[in-house]
């Protein structure tokens, strides 16, 4: 199959849905898709300081895949920044060996390698799952 696309390993979610420009609404806003991979490739280069060979490597992709993640990641990041853009994460091609889950009560999200029924943050049963590994 040449189309199918071979699945990037992320470990976690960003702890939140996006972002947006202060003090507009977002009703009134164009907004961009940052996929998970993409904030994952950012996080691997941007935050943990790997290079691009060790953060391919983590998401088991080649290294010029990484690369073209990479370079999508910033530009849709630049998108947001200058454009003024409210920017989404979600989607894309990816796999995650934990369970996600979002609590619709305090917004905080949790990573975990088995499946939970009430927010660990704050009791909530009102969770939402985001991944579950297959
Ligand atoms: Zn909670």
């Amino acid at each position: 199959m040449p189309n199918q696309r071979r699945q990037r390993k992320i470990q976690s979610p960003p702890i939140m849905d996006g972002f947006k420009p202060y003090g507009v609404r977002m009703k009134n806003l164009e907004k961009v898709i940052l996929l998970f991979e993409e904030y994952e490739a950012i996080r691997l280069i941007d935050h943990e300081d790997l290079n691009q060979e060790e953060a391919a490597a983590k998401m088991d992709v080649s290294r010029p895949t990484f690369t073209r993640i990479y370079k999508k990641a910033r530009k849709t990041v630049a998108k947001a920044l200058v454009e003024g853009k409210a920017m989404l994460i979600e989607g894309g091609t990816y796999i995650s060996e934990n369970h996600w889950v979002r609590c619709n009560k305090c917004s905080k999200m949790t990573t975990t390698p088995t499946p939970v029924k009430n927010c660990p943050h704050c009791q909530s049963s009102q969770i939402k799952d985001i991944h579950q590994p297959k």
